[in-house]
């Protein structure tokens, strides 16, 4: 099956599993209250590829099927602007809000399938031969994935990755004819309730001796053993009026334990190794998913100055100290548009023929967004006012008592009508200000790792050769110049 409509991913949720959300064991996830939205707006997803083919689709370069470019491995710059239009096709249809659409794990999985030399370091070269088969059933059968790449927080001042003896974070506990058995939990996967499978790889590094952690897979979500504990839902299926956005786009988040389940061998990547475990992360993850993560946000942020502008069109409100703060968005926006173009335009070329964007300006957003997006939201609440609140439900607007008096006492300035003002003023606040936008300001403060973090790795892509040069015309003192000052650095013995 190549690329899925939505009613094919619709069907695929049907089989049991156990998720759990509020006091439910949630029985069927496509028609439950708490994820209907996010299942029909991952349904439109899926439809989406096959309405804007000639954005989405491309050839399964083994069998020529048609699948989502998401699933392609670049073998080329242009492959990447392919991916770049699939990408932008699907972030639009959330404006950004769900981040963790099954584009995420696909283009996660077409570049650990297109670096199997990076996989088998550390002897684990069955481990990357199995890698590039599942990415296959992946892509050939539009498969979605959640994952959970974090251990779960015990004790902070123990540091962030397990060592031996910690019964709480994912571990292997034995090993049975068919694969291996796994005991312990994980955060936070994101998708889980509209996932297909549920994928485990590396995060942060292991230490010496943490070999059981040291763990990469994927397995069927209807996998016995597997408990999914969803957040309460921020979900509001009632009206598209009322709660435009966060109607819609719930994707949910899950605490995931594993009790006991058993890892069929076929699917087990990394098997207690730590060589592979701390290896594999570390070149062309960063660079290939950010094409992604930025996209999306990048449409979430011209989003975001679109929702400003209309409310201050409505209400005629670009005084200097809005226009300011206006301004102040779309320059966010514009800086993540050119950071997306010049990685893609630096893209380059990595072991084996696979192309990866330049990481450079993506990790500069990376660091950038967590503090970005907190900042958009404050503009938006400032701009907005209490025009937030004055802003009708559907029921009240076309109340035939109330709707004569609404339309004449909320009206814009101009020729805005009320029903215009009043649905810009709910999209704004849907935006910044309901339960789930609180959740999406959490998730853009921490699902590539918290701002702080990423701001103290930057070295690790950054090249010092030009900024030495800029420093060290000023210290290098040559032997014959030390009479203007200083002295020459004694040479090291
Ligand atoms: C909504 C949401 C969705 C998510 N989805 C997924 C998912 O689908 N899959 C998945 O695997 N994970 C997911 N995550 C988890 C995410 O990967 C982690 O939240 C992230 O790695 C941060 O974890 P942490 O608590 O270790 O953060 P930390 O980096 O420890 O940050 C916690 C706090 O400590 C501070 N801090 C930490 N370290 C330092 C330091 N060295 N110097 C200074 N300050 C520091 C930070 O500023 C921050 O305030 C999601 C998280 C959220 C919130």
């Amino acid at each position: 099956m190549p690329a899925r409509t939505g009613r094919q991913f619709l069907d695929g949720l049907k089989e049991p599993r156990e998720i759990y959300v509020g006091n439910e064991k949630v029985t069927d996830v496509a028609t439950h209250p708490a994820f209907r939205g996010g299942a029909e707006e991952l349904a439109a997803v899926f439809d989406l590829q096959h309405a804007e083919a000639d954005r989405c689709l491309v050839p399964d370069p083994e069998t020529g099927e048609l699948i989502n470019a998401s699933h392609l491995i670049p073998r080329s710059r242009e492959d990447l602007f392919k991916r770049h239009a699939a990408l932008e096709v699907c972030a639009e249809h959330s404006v950004g809000l769900m981040g963790r659409t099954p584009d995420y794990m696909n283009v996660t999985f077409a570049g650990f399938a297109a670096r199997p030399d990076e996989w088998s370091l550390g002897s684990n070269e069955a481990g990357a031969e199995r890698i590039v088969a599942f990415q296959k059933l992946m892509r050939r059968n539009d498969l979605s994935l959640t994952h959970t790449i974090v251990h779960p927080t015990v004790d902070k001042a123990q540091g962030d990755v397990p060592r031996a003896g910690n019964d709480v974070a994912l571990h292997k506990v034995g090993e049975t004819e068919h694969g291996i058995i796994v005991r312990g939990s994980r955060i936070l996967a994101t998708l889980s309730p509209f996932a297909d499978e549920m994928a485990v790889y590396p995060s942060y590094p292991l230490p010496e001796g943490s070999d059981a952690y040291a763990l990469a897979f994927s397995i069927p979500m209807t996998t016995p053993g597997m408990k999914i504990l969803c957040r309460d839902s921020f979900s509001q299926p009632k009206h598209a009026y009322d709660h435009p956005l966060s109607g819609r786009f719930d994707e949910q988040d899950a605490f995931v334990i594993f009790d006991d389940v058993e890892i069929p061998k076929d699917r087990v990547f990394i098997n207690a190794n730590l060589a592979a475990y701390n290896a594999v992360m570390r070149s062309s993850w960063a660079p290939n998913i950010m094409q992604q993560t930025m996209i999306r946000a990048q449409t979430k942020l011209e989003f975001a100055w679109g929702v400003a502008s209309r409310m201050l069109q409505s209400i005629n409100g670009k005084q200097p100290p809005a226009a300011e703060m206006l301004g102040e968005i779309w320059t966010f926006s514009e800086f993540a548009r050119s950071a997306i173009y010049a990685s893609e335009m630096q893209a380059q070329e990595y072991p084996g023929g696979v192309w990866f964007p330049d990481v450079r300006p993506l990790h500069a957003l990376r660091s950038t967004l967590p503090y970005w997006f907190p900042r958009v939201n404050e503009i938006i609440r400032l701009l907005g006012s209490h025009n937030v609140f004055a802003a009708p439900t559907h029921a009240q607007m076309h109340d035939p008592e109330l709707k004569p008096l609404i339309d004449r006492y909320l009206r814009g300035a101009g020729d805005v009508c009320a029903e215009e003002r009043v649905r810009v003023f709910r999209l704004a606040w849907d935006f910044v200000g309901s339960a789930l936008a609180s959740r999406n300001e959490q998730y853009e403060r921490f699902y590539l790792a918290s701002g702080p973090r990423n701001r103290q790795i930057h070295e690790m892509f950054f090249d010092p050769t030009r900024a030495n040069r800029l420093v060290d015309q000023f210290l290098t003192i040559e032997p014959q110049d030390a009479n203007k000052g200083g002295e020459p650095c004694p040479k090291a013995a």
